[in-house]
Parts: structure tokens; C-alpha cells; sequence
């Protein structure tokens, strides 16, 4: 491991965790900018996936034998692991999901159906990733429900106000993204949680850019749910974490149906376990859970305080560059951002330049973002994005410049 005490991290340091960043003779090193889309992993996620696939297998919440329940007990530990990550107040306020699509999706769908009705109201913004736009979407389609949109600022802000009028008392759900991974706005979560609780609402919060990056407290949030994925922190794919505060837990019904979820089962009819066990049915991904307990681990030895003070000088030193170069404009200038920079490049089609830019081994997201309402809103057909990590350095940043420097001598 990389750290000790509180000296502030250095990116040449923690890449040396990154097996992915170990250059060969005559190789060019690789310039990774889409921890965004998905994080690389550092070598002790891969050793105790290696040790848990290769000494340690057994399933979970089965077993009379010792196997089972050593990885039971490894995985209910990263249960507890991961309630004390995010601020919960216990480990049964967490379910083990296969990512921020899925957690959303068996919200809206579980939550949804017993609670949406024909005149409510859902709240999203206009900034949300389709994972977050489409399950509410159907969520309301299917209760003769409204699902509303709370606009932006030219900057790629919530706009306050508007979305202050547009809670009332038909709003039900307010479901909205921490920290957009189009355009690196961290929202006011607190505040809009709190507008969204003084009427009543239920809220959700997509963690999915927020989680691995700064500082989460769900408690002091005040959220109902909070959804992350393990893939985006380090951790294995296939995984993620899914936050539901006891009481709205509680009420919910299970989305998933099927084994180890239940209490008795007869023909007839059932009755289930408690949460979270009644929202995890079948074999859960629990090799990848185990996984991103290590993961979480290395997360709070590298510490995120310092995680968002690094990623922070990253950014700043890149939207500095990136300003002088000419026909380069920034999608997304909140006043607080995160690891994120969206941009156009005037006369070249962001396709072409991440094809260049790969051809120099550095790695950015070019497109939609899974976000084409947020598009059409900013009136541009894509955008190229470079995402920032603990693992990037000062130089990455510089040779990404470099490198769009020289597709414009080509394409332009
Ligand atoms: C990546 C992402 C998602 C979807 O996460 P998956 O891991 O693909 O399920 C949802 N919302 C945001 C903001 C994201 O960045």
C-alpha cells in the first residue's frame, strides 16, 4: 500500500498499486482518462479475488460446511464494511446489487409499484444518465404517474428554483444523480434532499462518479437510497451496493424473486426474509462483493479527502489547458465539479479524436454518455471526456493536451 498519514497523495505514487500502468520495454505508457465510464484495479482486488477464487471458494448462506460459511462470513463483512463506508446506520440498510443500473431498476420497479399511483409525481433532473431516466419513466408509465424534469443552467447547474416549484405534494420520488458523469457537476445534494423531504418525497441518489471520489455520509445526506457500483471504485464488475434507509426498507417489497430470499414457501403463497436478504434472491455476485471489500479498504487507505484534493489539482490543471487551446469549449462550468471534463473541439468530430488519442495509448470516453436528453438540452451531438483517478498524473494531463494539440494540426 502507498500511504502513510496525511501527506497529500501524488498520482506517480498510487499508479504503482495499478498493474494496468507497468510499462514494457519500448512500450508507451498507458494515459488512462475514463475512470468515469469504469476505474482500472489495483493488485490487492486482484489478490483477493485470486485467493478467494483459488483457497477460498464456497457459496454463500447455503453451506453446512466450513467453506460456505467462512465466505458467508466474509461477505456479510463486507456488508458492514460497506454500511460504515457510506454513513449507514446498519448493515441491514445494504443490499448487494450488480451495479447502479440494477439498484435503480429494482427501486423504481419495487418502490415504484407500491407506492406510485395514477396523479404522483417523480423528480428527476435534466442531467441524469439513462440508468436514471428510463426505469422511472416505465415506473410511471405503468401507475398513470408524472415523471418530471427539473432544468439546467447554461453552466450545467440545477436550477434551484425551478426545481424547488416543482416539488409539491403529488411529488412522491425526487431521484437524482450526485455527481453528473456528462458534466462533472456535483449537485447540492443536501439541500435538494432537503427541499425534497419538506414535501414529503422519497429520494434517491445516483452515487455511481460520487462514491469513490469524495466523502459520503448517507445520514447526513438524507437520502432514502444511494446506489453505487463496484466497478467505477476499484472493485470488481458485476457488483454494486445498494443503500435503502431501515424504514423505507421495511415497506418495500422484494423485486426479485426466488431462493434464499424467503421465510416460508408454499404453493399457495410465501412470505419473505427480512432486508436485506429479501432483496437479494438467487446466488449473489459474492466473489465481486468480497472483491470490492478490498477495494472499499484501499479506497479509506488511500482516503478520500485526499482522493478528491488530488483528482482536484488534476482537474484544475487540465480545464487550464484545455482553455487555451483554440475551438476547445468545456460542457459543464458548475461552480463545484468533480473528476470530470467534458468538452468540444470546434471543426473535430470527438470520434476522430479518440481514435487519435488512442493511437498515442491514451484512453478517453467519446459520445453520449448514456445521457441524450442532456445532449439535446446542450445542443451538441457528443462530447469527449476525460475523467480523472487518484492513479493520473500531472503528465497524463500534459500529454492529453499534447496529443488534442496534434489531432487539430491533423483534422482542423
Ligand atoms: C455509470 C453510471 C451509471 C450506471 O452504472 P452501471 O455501473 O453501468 O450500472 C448510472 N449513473 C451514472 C451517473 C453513471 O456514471
Amino acid at each position: 500500500m502507498t500511504t502513510n498519514g496525511a501527506a497529500p497523495l501524488r498520482g506517480e505514487v498510487v499508479r504503482g498499486d495499478f498493474p494496468i500502468f507497468e510499462v514494457g520495454e519500448g512500450e508507451r505508457p498507458l494515459v488512462y482518462l475514463d475512470t468515469a465510464a469504469t476505474s482500472q484495479k489495483p493488485q490487492v482486488v486482484i489478490d483477493r479475488l485470486v485467493r478467494f477464487y483459488g483457497r477460498e471458494y464456497g457459496t454463500v448462506r447455503r453451506g453446512a460446511y466450513r467453506l460456505s460459511q467462512e465466505a458467508t462470513a466474509m461477505y456479510e463483512g463486507v456488508r458492514a464494511q460497506a454500511a460504515a463506508f457510506l454513513g449507514a446506520r446498519s448493515a441491514s440498510e445494504i443490499v448487494f446489487v450488480r451495479g447502479v443500473t440494477e439498484g435503480i431498476n429494482a427501486v423504481a420497479r419495487a418502490w415504484g409499484g407500491a407506492n406510485l399511483s395514477s396523479g404522483d409525481e417523480v423528480v428527476i433532473t435534466a442531467m441524469e444518465h439513462h440508468a436514471n431516466i428510463l426505469p422511472w419513466q416505465r415506473a410511471c408509465a405503468r401507475a398513470g404517474a408524472r415523471l418530471r424534469v427539473a432544468p439546467i443552467t447554461e453552466r450545467g447547474e440545477v436550477d434551484l428554483e425551478a426545481f424547488g416549484a416543482l416539488l409539491g405534494p403529488r411529488t412522491r420520488m425526487v431521484s437524482f444523480v450526485h455527481l453528473s458523469n456528462a458534466l462533472g457537476t456535483v449537485n447540492p445534494a443536501s439541500e435538494m434532499v432537503r427541499m425534497a423531504k419538506a414535501v414529503g418525497a422519497t429520494v434517491l441518489l445516483d452515487g455511481a462518479q460520487s462514491a469513490a471520489h469524495a466523502e459520503v455520509d448517507v445520514a447526513a445526506l438524507g437520502c432514502d437510497f444511494f446506489v453505487c457500483s463496484g466497478h467505477k471504485m476499484f472493485g470488481p464488475s458485476g457488483c454494486g451496493i445498494l443503500y435503502g434507509r431501515e424504514e423505507v426498507l421495511a415497506s418495500m417489497p422484494p423485486d426479485l424473486l426466488g431462493g434464499e430470499m424467503v421465510d416460508r414457501v408454499t404453493f399457495e403463497e410465501s412470505t419473505f426474509d427480512d432486508p436485506p436478504h429479501r432483496f437479494e434472491a438467487g446466488t449473489p455476485p459474492f466473489a465481486q462483493v468480497i472483491g470490492l471489500g478490498a477495494a472499499l479498504s484501499y479506497i479509506e487507505s488511500l482516503g478520500r479527502s485526499r482522493i478528491a484534493a488530488w483528482e482536484a489539482e488534476l482537474l484544475r490543471h487540465a480545464t487550464g489547458r484545455l482553455l487555451e487551446v483554440p475551438g476547445a469549449r468545456i460542457t459543464g462550468t458548475a461552480a463545484h465539479k468533480g473528476p470530470i471534463l467534458a468538452f468540444t473541439l470546434e471543426g473535430v468530430h470527438s470520434f476522430d479524436l479518440g481514435t487519435l488519442l488512442d493511437e498515442q495509448n491514451i484512453a478517453i470516453r467519446v459520445g453520449q454518455h448514456c445521457a441524450q436528453p442532456l445532449m439535446d438540452r446542450l445542443g451538441v451531438h457528443a462530447t469527449a471526456r476525460a475523467s480523472f483517478a487518484p492513479y493520473n498524473t500531472l503528465e497524463d494531463v500534459d500529454a492529453f493536451i499534447e496529443a488534442i494539440y496534434t489531432a487539430r494540426e491533423l483534422l482542423v
